[in-house]
């Protein structure tokens, strides 16, 4: 069986000796691992400071409470559930906005046209890794006088101008689970230019508390735990190769693929890089088999593949029943039908990829001439 994805993990060996040095030592959580994480993230990253969590979803959490954000959050459909779950935690309410067809990232003009005076922030996200498009957001967010935070889950090693992402907003939020492309075991990092939102979230992520037990708000345990820090560390000296390595074979689908009709490719602007989180082709009427029908016929052939994101937010039962029904979101409903995401990791061989092409033609063609 071809895997969607498979963590590229640091070798064993590489942390071994760290780790017994943390166990050793007894502090497994608030030492120098984790601060050493941030140290070389805010090198890596284009912002001033960042704050490790341990996970994306509470990072997202803490950053809207921080921010004071309220009312409605406008945000797309066509995400992951956590962007919205992120909200739904500080009794926001997210206003699901349609997504643009060739990025597949909110469609800013639309998002324009959702704003109100309850609104009170914009929440983008970097689908599968492609950049969304930050100067517009800044732009849109000035000019209305909102906050702007990013759910840049998927972003870690992708580039926006020719930049690593993290400085943009009032906030960028990055994820290291196990299918994202940089590892720590579960964890998230949140990158700022805002110092005092930095020194909210410190405390925010230890329960509020400014050290002296008077809690100054209600936080959360929030804190990444020493070990993860470390693996996160290692998984950061083997980011730049992995992204390359994600977009060779990117690349390699995209043009062996490209002769199929009916199959369409998220398009990355000119200066960007995706880190490739996720490769999804996106099904048009051309194309001869049905998404779910070619994903069954891969999985016969050995080849696993998702349905990102199916359903979309404004289908979840958890935000039923939605208020503003009028709304189609005709291009995020296209999107959670049509789109598939097919085996693409780190450390994936070129043999597995020439395969999973090729086993797409063979299934695209049979089906042609039937
Ligand atoms: C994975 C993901 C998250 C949540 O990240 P965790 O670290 O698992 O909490 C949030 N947003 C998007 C778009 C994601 O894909």
């Amino acid at each position: 069986m071809i895997p969607i994805t498979r963590p590229t993990l640091p070798r064993f060996e590489e942390f071994e000796g760290v780790f017994r040095e943390i166990m050793d030592s007894g502090q497994l959580t608030n030492g120098k691992y984790v601060g050493l994480l941030e140290d070389k993230m805010a090198g890596h990253l284009g912002a001033n400071h960042i704050i490790a969590v341990s996970s994306c979803t509470l990072g997202l959490i803490l950053t809207h409470q921080a921010l004071k954000m309220s009312g409605e959050v406008i945000m797309p459909s066509f995400t992951f559930s956590a962007t919205a779950h992120s909200l739904a935690w500080n009794s926001i309410k997210p206003v699901l906005t349609d997504s643009d067809p060739d990025s597949f990232n909110i469609d800013v003009e639309l998002a324009e046209t959702k704003i109100n005076p309850r609104t009170s922030a914009i929440l983008a996200v970097d689908i599968f890794g492609n950049p969304c498009d930050r100067q517009s957001l800044k732009d849109l967010a000035i000019k209305y006088g909102l906050k702007l935070v990013i759910d840049a889950a998927h972003g870690m090693g992708s580039l926006y101008g020719g930049e690593p992402l993290g400085g943009w907003g009032d906030a960028e939020v990055f994820s290291l689970s196990p299918t994202k492309v940089m590892v720590a075991g579960e964890g998230g990092l949140i990158a700022t230019d805002d110092e005092s939102l930095a020194f909210k979230l410190k405390k925010a992520r230890n329960y509020g508390d400014p050290g002296n037990y008077n809690c100054e708000f209600a936080g959360l345990n929030a804190r990444m735990s020493e070990f993860h820090a470390v693996i996160a560390i290692k998984s950061l000296e083997q980011l730049e190769e992995n992204v390359k390595a994600r977009n060779t074979i990117a690349e390699y689908y995209r043009e062996s693929l490209s002769g199929i009709p009916g199959i369409k490719f998220q398009s990355i602007k000119e200066n960007d890089r995706s880190s490739y989180k996720d490769f999804s082709l996106y099904l048009h009427e051309d194309f001869p088999l049905s998404r779910n029908d070619l994903s069954a016929k891969l999985l016969e052939k050995g080849i696993q593949t998702k349905p990102y994101f199916d359903p979309p937010i404004h289908k979840q039962t958890a935000y039923q029943p939605r208020s503003r029904s009028s709304d189609k979101l005709k291009t995020a409903e296209a999107l959670s039908n049509n789109c598939i995401s097919i085996p693409l990791y780190s450390h994936m061989p070129m043999s597995e990829a020439e395969y999973v092409s090729l086993t797409i033609k063979d299934i695209a063609n049979g089906n042609l001439e039937t």
